[in-house]
């Protein structure tokens, strides 16, 4: 599982989607997962891969 989400942050380069705003931004995967990056946008840190399904 865990393999899984980093082969997956790989493919994407660490680049995450703001889903309030929608701006990309590119921010090491483990610090998203702590809740450390914001957005620059809109301050949100709520942000997704590139790729939603
Ligand atoms: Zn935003």
């Amino acid at each position: 599982m865990a393999k899984f989400a980093e082969a997956e942050a790989r493919r994407f380069h660490n680049t995450f989607v703001c889903r309030i705003c929608k701006s990309k931004m590119k921010a090491p995967n483990m610090k998203v997962m702590q809740g450390k990056v914001s957005c620059r946008k809109c301050g949100s840190n709520k942000l997704r891969t590139v790729k939603k399904k």
